[in-house]
């Protein structure tokens, strides 16, 4: 049986989570500091900012 109400709640959840994390992503791919190094860690100042504000994302979608 579907739940559409559940559906919903987990959607909502995840989009700034994986938004976030496409725009680091995306960065990775255009970035060749980013796509040099193999931890987000280690990549520029820009990839480093997007990576913390995908992990921000992460934690605010479990809270
Ligand atoms: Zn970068």
């Amino acid at each position: 049986m579907n739940e559409p109400g559940l559906t919903a709640a987990v959607q909502r959840t995840e989009d700034p989570m994986l938004r976030a994390y496409r725009l680091w992503f995306e960065h990775t791919r255009k970035c060749a500091d980013c796509k040099r190094v193999h931890k987000a860690q280690d990549g520029c100042e820009d990839g480093r900012e997007l990576w913390g504000g995908y992990r921000l994302a992460r934690l605010g979608g479990t809270v």
